[in-house]
């Protein structure tokens, strides 16, 4: 058995999400970035590790790689293209990879955000009762008592 003890930084949804963009990019390529993304030019993700990213993207000369990153040891997420404007900015291919990679870890992770609550819930349940768990629905009046907040 094997369990790691200390929270180890991965590469979330969350956290390409909440990356400050505007800091680094300028609106210009941002929102070229998202439209690039919009229009599918983003359109292979492929997941190295829980840590690492790489997502290709058609650029309007060539088809360009960018990898995402997180460290290690800091948590910080880096993102890097192999277009020439990448070299000094952080580029459209950066903003439509970081919103494809979102997106695929979204769907990647979606499942047991279902899963997870439903098979707690269901070991909770003394065995002849989960039959009927499953066609149980709310009747109208839990939906009563549910206060709005
Ligand atoms: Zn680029």
């Amino acid at each position: 058995m094997f369990y790691t003890t200390l929270p180890m930084p991965s590469l979330t949804p969350e956290l390409l999400d909440n990356f400050p963009y505007s800091q680094y990019a300028d609106p210009q390529s941002i929102q070229r970035g998202r439209a690039y993304f919009k229009d599918g030019r983003a359109w292979n993700v492929e997941i190295i590790n829980d840590r690492k990213a790489i997502c290709f993207v058609d650029g309007e000369t060539g088809e360009y790689e960018v990898t995402i990153e997180v460290g290690k040891k800091s948590g910080a997420l880096s993102l890097d293209c192999n277009c020439p404007y990448a070299e000094a900015h952080f580029c459209k291919h950066m903003i439509a990879a970081a919103l494809a990679v979102s997106e695929y870890l979204k769907e990647e992770m979606f499942p047991w955000k279902i899963m997870m609550p439903l098979l707690f819930h269901l070991l909770h349940l003394p065995p002849a009762a989960t039959g009927k768990a499953n066609s149980r629905k709310l009747s109208p009046l839990h939906r009563a008592n549910q206060r709005p907040i």
